[in-house]
């Protein structure tokens, strides 16, 4: 199936520096001239940035100090910060790139509504959308699946630093092997740590694909929106 428009899920932490610094301009500018270059190639895109790199919601409440609910706006907050990065950069490649966050910011970047984030689509802007669904307890995996549905998007193309899901962690169990495709209650019952179960319980109400690919090399946005490079699909 030739994808018109397809959803790219990229953790935040694909912009952390090696040394854990949580922004690599140089990292940023690649993934910025990859997503330039499956848009060129005639594929709406829109991408969701998480902020992880920043601060996880979950993490920082578990420590006692602030409640989840607020630790979780920070979160969201985190995305806009790594949206906006992300669209310097893609505007720098030569796409343009417009933001719309779910939490309202307007001196920053638009808001998010269905209507005009369709409209930035279909005049071949890379659409970024921040703050996750603007809700507290969610991820932006969760958001992903959320705007792919609601905006009609062909897949959730979701980045990740192994080319697929495997029965193991590749990088621990040389045995482990990888699949090829999985069914979204396969996904949900074992338990992969891939995406979250409300992401993936949300994808197979809405009969989403999930394409699960490494976004480690160059070119593997368009490798995988082409049919070639290695990826597993999630699918009914
Ligand atoms: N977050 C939230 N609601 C959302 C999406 C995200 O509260 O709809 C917060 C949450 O605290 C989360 C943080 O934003 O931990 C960063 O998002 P996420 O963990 O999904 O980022 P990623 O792991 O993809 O970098």
């Amino acid at each position: 199936m030739q994808t018109k428009r397809a959803l790219i899920k990229l953790s935040g932490e694909a912009l952390a520096a090696p040394d854990g610094y949580w922004l690599h301009p140089p990292t940023l500018s690649t993934l910025a001239e990859d997503i330039a270059a499956a848009a060129r190639s005639g594929v709406e895109i829109a991408v969701v940035i998480g902020g992880g790199n920043v601060i996880r919601g979950a993490r920082v409440s578990a420590a006692g100090w602030i409640d989840r609910a607020t630790a979780d706006s920070m979160g969201m907050l985190a995305t806009v910060m790594n949206s906006i990065a992300l669209e310097s950069a893609i505007n720098a490649a030569g796409v343009s790139a417009r933001t719309m966050s779910a939490v309202s910011m307007p001196t920053i970047c638009e808001t998010y509504a269905r209507q005009p984030a369709l409209h930035h689509l279909a005049r071949g802007h890379v659409l970024i959308l921040a703050g996750g669904t603007g809700n507290p307890f969610f991820t932006t995996d969760t958001a992903a699946v959320l705007r792919a549905a609601e905006l009609k998007c062909d897949t959730v193309m979701k980045a990740t630093n192994v080319d697929g899901v495997y029965t193991a962690d590749p990088k621990k169990d040389p045995t482990a092997r990888r699949y090829d495709r999985l069914t979204h209650d396969e996904a949900i019952q074992g338990n992969l740590k891939i995406m979250d179960t409300a992401a993936f319980a949300l994808a197979r109400e809405a009969g989403l694909h999930i394409v699960v690919f490494s976004i480690q090399e160059k070119g593997s946005i368009s490798a995988v929106l082409g049919g070639q490079g290695r990826a597993t699909t999630v699918a009914p």
